[in-house]
C-alpha cells in the first residue's frame, strides 16, 4: 500500500479534507505537524513532529522516519509548509517543485521579479522600505495603487489608495500590522499599480510543468478595494472560450516563470482591457474550505486527485463535474466579539444550498481585514446554472445574522 506524508500546519482548515481523502483512496497516512503530539508516541507510523521553518531540519527527520516507513508521497495542504515540503521531496528522491519555486511563490516581492523578468503580464511594482519617508514616497507613486506585505495571505495588510494622503495612512496601517506578526519581518512592502478588472482564480495541477486546468472561477463581486475581501466564487467561468485559454495560457507561464513544475496550482488574475493580468500563483491548492465545491468524475475530491497526483503523475484526471457551483467566503461586518449566529436553518433552506458552515466560534474576538484574515465561514451552493448559485449564495447569506458585539 502506498503511504503519504501530509504536511498540516496546526492552523490550516483543511485537515479534515485530506485525512477523509486518504481514507477513502486506501493510503497509508502520516501526519506531520508543527505540535508535537503526545499520541506521536503510541503511533509512530502515523504521527510526526515537524519544524517546517527548518525545512532541511525537517527533511532529515523524515529521511529517517523513511528508513522505517517509506514514503511514496509528500503533500503539503498550505501555503506555509510548501517550502518544507520541496525540500523533504527532494532529500526522499520524489517528483518535487523546486525549494526555490516553492519559496519565491511565496514572496510576493520575488514573484513580481520573475513575472517581470520572463514576461508574464502583472502589475507594475516598487519595493519599499518602512523607515523611508513616507511623505516622499506618497510624492513618486502613481494612483490608484496597492499597498501590500510580502508574505502574508488572505488579503491581510493588502490596501488601495488613491491618493498621497491616503497612501501615507495605509503605509502607517501596514506597519501596525506588520508589527504584530510573529517572526521576522523584513520592514519593506510592495506598492503595486492597481490593475482594474473583473478578477478569476484558477485552480490547476501541475506534472512536469504542464499545467492542466482543474477549475476556473468567476468572483461576481467588484474587488475595488479598498481593503480586498473575497467572497464569492463560481464555477463554470462564464467567460468566452478564448478568454478561458489566454487565462490558462498566463498561468501556465506564470508558473513556468516561478519554476513550479509539479502538484497544485492557485492562481489569481485581474482581466484588464488587454488581457489576463497575473496577481498571483502559487504551488498549493485553494484556501479555506472552498475546495469542498468541486468534484471530479464519479464524485472525487480535489483533495483525493492531489493525493492521486501525488503518489502517481501518469494518472488519467478526471473531469470536474459540469454542475454549476459555488461558495461564498462569509465576511467579517464589524470587529467585535462574536455573540450569536442567527438565521442557519433559514440559510441551509433556500433551494441550492448545500451546506452552510460557521467556522469562527462563539466568544471569538473578530477582526475584520485588513487587520484580520479569517472569514465567518463559508456558503456552499449547486444549481443548474452559475445564475442559480449565486442567487443562491445571496439569498441564504442574507438569512444570515452574526450577533457582534462591538
Ligand atoms: P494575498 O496573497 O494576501 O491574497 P494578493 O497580492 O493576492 O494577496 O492580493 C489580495 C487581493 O488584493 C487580490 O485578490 C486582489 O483582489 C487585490 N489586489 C492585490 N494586488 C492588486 C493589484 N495590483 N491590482 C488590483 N488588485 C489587487
Amino acid at each position: 500500500m502506498s503511504r503519504v506524508l501530509l504536511l498540516l500546519p496546526t492552523t490550516t482548515y483543511r485537515t479534515a479534507a485530506f485525512l477523509a481523502a486518504a481514507h477513502r483512496l486506501g493510503v497509508d497516512v502520516t501526519v506531520a505537524s508543527e505540535q508535537p503530539s503526545t499520541l506521536e508516541r503510541l503511533n509512530p507510523s502515523a504521527l510526526l513532529t515537524l519544524d517546517f521553518q527548518d525545512p532541511e531540519g525537517a527533511a532529515r527527520r523524515v529521511l529517517e522516519f523513511s528508513q522505517d516507513w517509506p514514503l511514496d508521497a509528500v503533500v503539503p495542504v498550505d501555503s506555509q509548509v510548501v517550502v518544507a515540503a520541496a525540500t523533504i521531496a527532494r532529500v526522499l528522491g520524489l517528483r518535487h517543485n523546486s525549494t526555490e519555486s516553492a519559496a519565491a511563490a511565496e514572496d510576493k516581492h520575488q514573484m513580481r521579479q520573475l513575472f517581470l523578468q520572463a514576461g508574464v503580464a502583472s502589475p507594475p511594482f516598487t519595493l519599499c522600505r518602512l523607515d523611508e519617508d513616507r511623505a516622499d514616497l506618497a510624492a513618486r507613486v502613481d494612483y490608484p495603487c496597492v499597498v501590500k506585505p510580502l508574505s502574508l495571505a488572505a488579503s491581510q495588510g493588502v490596501m488601495r489608495a488613491d491618493d498621497p494622503q491616503q497612501f501615507v495612512a495605509r503605509v502607517d496601517r501596514l506597519e501596525a500590522i506588520l508589527a504584530c506578526q510573529d517572526g521576522d519581518v523584513a520592514g519593506e512592502f510592495l506598492v503595486e499599480q492597481f490593475v482594474e478588472g473583473p478578477e478569476v482564480a484558477l485552480e490547476g495541477i501541475l506534472t512536469d510543468g504542464a499545467l492542466r486546468v482543474l477549475a476556473l472561477f468567476d468572483k461576481p463581486d467588484p474587488l475595488d478595494g479598498p481593503f480586498f475581501e473575497e467572497t464569492i466564487y463560481l464555477t463554470p467561468s462564464g467567460l468566452a472560450d478564448d478568454l478561458q485559454e489566454s487565462i490558462a495560457a498566463s498561468v501556465q507561464q506564470a508558473a513556468g516563470a516561478l519554476g513550479l513544475t509539479e502538484g497544485p496550482v492557485h492562481a489569481e488574475l485581474r482581466l484588464a482591457a488587454d488581457g489576463p493580468v497575473v496577481l498571483e500563483v502559487h504551488g498549493r491548492s485553494i484556501g479555506g474550505l472552498c475546495s469542498r465545491l468541486l468534484k471530479f468524475g464519479s464524485g472525487l475530491s480535489l483533495e483525493e486527485l492531489i493525493i492521486r497526483h501525488a503518489i502517481d503523475q501518469e494518472m488519467e484526471l478526471p473531469d470536474r463535474q459540469s454542475q454549476a457551483a459555488g461558495v461564498m467566503m462569509i465576511p467579517i461586518p464589524a470587529a467585535g466579539r462574536l455573540e450569536e449566529v442567527r438565521g442557519l436553518e433559514d440559510a441551509r433552506a433556500i433551494a441550492g444550498i448545500d451546506d452552510v458552515t460557521i467556522t469562527a466560534h462563539l466568544g471569538q474576538q473578530l477582526v475584520p481585514l485588513p487587520e484580520g484574515s479569517q472569514y465567518l465561514g463559508f456558503l456552499f451552493a449547486r444549481a443548474d446554472q452559475p445564475g442559480a448559485v449565486e442567487g443562491a449564495l445571496r439569498e441564504a447569506h442574507r438569512r444570515l445574522e452574526f450577533v457582534i458585539q462591538t
